[in-house]
């Protein structure tokens, strides 16, 4: 049994797919634009010092309905939020609704430091009036996304930011870093379809904490910077609740979704501006993506042309980030409930927190996603599921992927844009080899990372071959069967003495034990903790020989290297839902600072604060909040 990934082959999907796409689509030529680094050294600045831009908008085509923000400015509402499907443009502009009240609670102090701003910035009136949309600039103009993508596994058709207005980006004048800052919670968009333009307290909370709790133990993410209530606005979900806005930064908000709408429409006009600009202005130009001769994914079959060809390598990038970001998640036991293509970042970056959790109990079949009834997004099939996702993302960039150099052929393409029937075999050909070589790099890439990831969590200084299968394997089978806690088990192993004696001292050892395994009243267990334990005491013996090894027989050191990657905090469903429950009732805003500091610094022992619930918080989940799942409500 392994947990870590099953084998799964995509390219019959792409084959048939790539027949129905290689008569359709179309290609263009366009300008290639240079990134253009700010390198600008300064210090700490204001919001509304800081360098802004909005690349988005100044080099991708705009809904052709509200075509410039002078248009926005004078469109009735009714236009301006009006459903629509866009066969053209990649965003249409629009500013947030106006809303009765804006209640600023917090923001992260982490990410307002990793945006470049003084630290005492979020306390003033001009923070607090544009994180939250109460008000906006004129230059660079607020939009809203078009995206599209498949759900579950079925194609979805157009999404987008459907209560999501991003404001601007925005450069760190030290770090040089970007990141386009958006609200969640902003109101009704051309692309909110069916749904209200709103975000629940509830669910703010949630994306809050929890992006910035992903941050801090080393998962690439979006970040929050703040959240704000709107207290006189409501919103039905299964019952009356009252909404908020999340402030979230990251470096791109385009998602696989975003591809997946591009070669959909104008019968794939806009793929090839779409690829171009993620390169370009996304990843900083093509000097910035995965080497061609990095990591040997050849699998024989690709000619020179293609191996070297930009779209090739922007392709790998994708995968490899977004291989490198699952495995951190699953290092940690953070499951992203709804891993859609539409909420699949071409940076690799855990983004859109719905129902989303870190697991409790390690179960490998345990999804956060209440919803989620075929277990797609489990910790066991999330491997699968999101090489499926760039699968599809392969598909969207069949043509660019197999064309080589071919693409500014004269000949490639005839007078209406079809793809020559003498050049379809071989770009199809092609393009399979590519994705079924970057396959076996989404394997090698996640792998390494989530060994690495379970390397350091036990203290090894070193990375066996065998360790996988010897040690990591066999501990998950362990962890499985005993019902033992995810994040727990590697905190607790830190502080088991392995060498204080000659060898093991088992009664004392299968002593220690009991408090590995949590007390699930009522729960249904496969084998009993006694003879759980003594597999895990098995396990020890294997551990320590391993530790031996390698020379690494200090108790106290290992603690001491374990203990910088285990986190003693873990911001769990149930802490989650109390913060959610004594905000809501308006009893303590306090609590929502403290666990925002508790998240921002899981590592510490302890953090001075509010003692009685840090020891709750640390401590043994109530047997009766163990394991919890959400709705998508939000
Ligand atoms: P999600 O699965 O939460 O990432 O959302 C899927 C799609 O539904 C995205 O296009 C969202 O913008 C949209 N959406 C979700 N909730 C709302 C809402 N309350 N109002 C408008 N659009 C929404
Ligand atoms: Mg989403």
């Amino acid at each position: 049994m392994t947990y870590q990934f099953r084998k799964y082959s995509a390219i019959s999907i792409l084959q048939k797919q790539f027949m129905l796409w290689s008569r359709t689509m179309p290609t263009f030529g366009m300008n290639q634009d240079i990134f253009i680094s700010q390198s600008r050294k300064a210090p700490l600045t204001t919001l509304s010092n800081i360098h802004k831009t909005s690349s988005f908008t100044e080099f991708l085509p705009p809904d052709p309905l509200i075509p410039s923000p002078d248009v926005s400015k004078i469109a009735p509402e009714f236009l301006l939020r009006q459903a629509r499907v866009l066969d053209d443009g990649f965003y249409s502009y629009i500013r947030p609704e106006k809303r009765e009240e804006y209640k600023f609670i917090l923001h992260s102090p982490s990410a307002l430091q990793d945006l470049g701003l003084l630290p005492n910035e979020a306390s003033t009136e001009f923070f607090q009036d544009i994180i939250s949309g109460k008000k906006h600039l004129d230059k660079p103009y607020p939009y809203a996304q078009a995206y599209a993508g498949f759900q579950f596994g079925t194609w979805a058709g157009q999404l987008g930011d459907g209560r999501v207005i991003n404001l601007f980006e925005a450069t760190n004048p030290q770090t040089e870093k970007r990141y386009e800052i958006q609200i969640k919670g902003g109101g009704l968009t051309p692309f909110s379809r069916f749904a209200d333009g709103k975000a629940v307290l509830r669910s703010s909370i949630r994306e809050f904490l929890g992006s910035e709790a992903a941050n801090a133990l080393g998962i690439p993410t979006s970040r929050a910077l703040a959240i704000t209530a709107l207290p006189k606005t409501i919103a039905r979900r299964e019952k009356f609740e009252s909404c908020a806005i999340v402030t979230r930064m990251a470096e791109s908000w385009v998602r696989l979704g975003t591809f997946d709408l591009a070669r959909r429409q104008n019968r794939g006009k806009n793929l090839r501006l779409l690829a171009d600009f993620v390169i370009d202005k996304v990843f900083g130009g093509q000097d910035k993506l995965v080497n061609p001769q990095e990591a040997v994914i050849i699998s024989g079959d690709e000619n020179e042309a293609t191996r070297n060809s930009k779209y090739v390598r922007l392709y790998r990038e994708i995968v490899r980030r977004n291989a490198f970001m699952l495995a951190r998640c699953q290092t940690y036991g953070l499951l992203n409930g709804v891993l859609n293509t539409d909420n699949t970042s071409v940076l690799g970056l855990s983004i859109d927190y719905g129902p989303f959790a870190f697991m409790d109990t390690f179960d490998p079949s345990y999804t956060p996603n209440h919803d989620d009834g075929h277990l797609r997004y489990s910790y066991r099939n999330i491997y699968d599921s999101m090489w499926w996702n760039l699968v599809k993302l392969g598909e969207d960039l069949g043509l660019l992927l197999g064309a080589g150099t071919h693409l500014d052929d004269p000949n490639f393409q005839d007078k209406e844009g079809y793809l020559n029937e003498e050049y379809a075999q071989s770009v199809q050909e092609q393009a399979v080899s590519v994705i079924s070589a970057a396959e076996k790099e989404y394997k090698d890439v996640y792998q390494d990372t989530i060994n690495k990831g379970f390397q350091k969590r036990l203290g090894l200084l070193t990375l066996k071959l065998t360790d996988e299968s010897e040690i990591f394997n066999p501990l998950l089978e362990i962890m499985a069967e005993g019902g033992l806690d995810f994040n727990q088990t590697f905190r607790s192993l830190g502080d088991i003495s392995l060498f204080s004696e000659e060898d093991l001292n088992e009664s004392d050892i299968l002593d220690e034990l009991k408090e590995f395994y949590p007390s699930k009243k009522g729960a249904f267990v496969l084998i009993s903790v006694e003879d759980s334990s003594k597999k895990l005491l098995e396990w020890l013996h294997t551990y320590r020989r391993r530790l031996k090894e390698e020379g690494n027989t200090d108790d106290s050191l290992r603690k001491k290297h374990m203990d910088l990657v285990n986190p003693k905090f873990i911001l769990r469903n149930w802490i989650l839902q109390e913060v959610i429950d004594r905000m809501e009732k308006n009893t303590d805003d306090k609590i929502l600072s403290d666990v925002l500091h508790m998240a921002l610094n899981p590592f510490q022992e302890s953090w001075g604060r509010n003692p009685v619930d840090e020891m709750r918080f640390t401590g043994e989940v109530p047997s009766s909040l163990r394991d919890g799942v959400c709705t998508c409500s939000s």
